[in-house]
């Protein structure tokens, strides 16, 4: 052997570089807010929800976001990670044991990239401070809630549909649901047959939970835009309800920057006024995402 050449024993390095991967894959374990996953379900390619434990001391309002995520890659200089969080509205109801969220896959998103990869047993990072504002709080009294959602924007109001306190504040309840194609309204369609079936919300939502799923590209029974249907009397003839008015109806919307302004516009010259938690309105609006 050259006095230049260092003696390496395969063994041990094989050994040491396993170890550096555990330690980074449970490095979320250290971190005061991690949650175990429980459960992941595949929608389609670019679409996922999951499920984690709750942490015992997570009190939320159904319809609120938490911040959630995993550890950055290493800095390569510093060999330090940070947390790499994002904004993720808990899609599950406040009375349920586990958190259940519902999420994109963004090409290349920095953390989607990692977080599509989730499988039960894994940690991620969970900060347990529950913010936002599609809570039934910040509305005043009314009928009729109208939940009006573009793609991810279904999460808090799978939320809200599944929260006895929405049927006693509100006689009826429509969720809106819009994606481009048909396959991308497959969570939003088990969700509800599965509320329309639950041994105690069954009874509750009979006749009184209105599913209206539509598509914007791809040809499908309801094919169109929200603000289309909502501004047409043939729609609300389908339904078999009144149009939507300031009196008796209070609005939620969650969805992309382009709808949620269409959705406002279209509900402030029908007379409502955005709400807040400090300030109760007939409608709240929260971006579904940060384009
Ligand atoms: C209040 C709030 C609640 C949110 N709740 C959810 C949720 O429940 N589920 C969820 O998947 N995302 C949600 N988001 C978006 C989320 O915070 C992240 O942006 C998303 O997880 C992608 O993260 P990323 O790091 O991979 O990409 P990012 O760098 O965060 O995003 C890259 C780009 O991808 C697009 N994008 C990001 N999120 C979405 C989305 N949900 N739908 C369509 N395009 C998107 C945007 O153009 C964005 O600029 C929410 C955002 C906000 C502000």
């Amino acid at each position: 052997m050259s006095q230049n050449s260092i003696a390496v024993d395969p063994v041990s390095s094989v050994q040491t570089k396993m170890k550096r991967e555990v330690a980074s894959a449970s490095r979320t374990d250290r971190i005061p807010d991690s949650a175990r996953v429980t459960s992941v379900t595949h929608w389609t390619g670019s679409l996922f929800s999951f499920k984690v434990e709750r942490p015992a001391s997570l009190r939320f309002r159904s319809g609120e976001f938490v911040m959630l995520g995993l550890m950055g890659d290493p800095n390569p200089k510093t060999g330090k990670s940070n947390p790499l969080l994002r904004a993720y509205s808990i899609a599950s109801p406040a009375w349920e044991e586990e958190l259940e969220f519902y999420s994109i896959k963004v090409p290349d998103g920095p953390l989607t990239s990692k977080l599509q990869h989730l499988s039960p047993g894994d940690s991620i990072i969970l900060r347990p401070r529950p913010v936002g504002t599609l809570i039934l709080d910040a509305l005043l009294p009314g009928k009729r809630l109208w939940l009006l959602a573009t793609g991810t924007g279904i999460a808090p109001f799978a939320s809200v549909i599944r929260d006895p306190e929405t049927y006693e504040k509100f006689d009826s309840v429509v969720l809106m649901h819009t994606c481009r194609e048909v396959k991308e309204l497959e969570y939003g369609k088990q969700l509800v047959a599965e509320v329309m079936e639950h041994e105690f919300l069954a009874e509750i939502v009979t006749d009184r939970l209105i599913y209206y799923p539509s598509t914007t590209r791809e040809v499908s029974r309801n094919q169109g835009r929200i603000t289309d249907s909502l501004s047409s009397s043939s729609f609300y003839k389908s339904l078999h309800v009144d149009p939507l008015n300031a009196e008796s109806d209070r609005c939620m919307i969650c969805g992309s920057l382009g709808f949620n302004e269409d959705i406002q516009a279209l509900l402030q010259d029908k007379g409502l006024v955005e709400g807040s938690g400090n300030d109760p309105g007939t409608y709240v609006v929260e971006k579904a995402f940060v384009e």
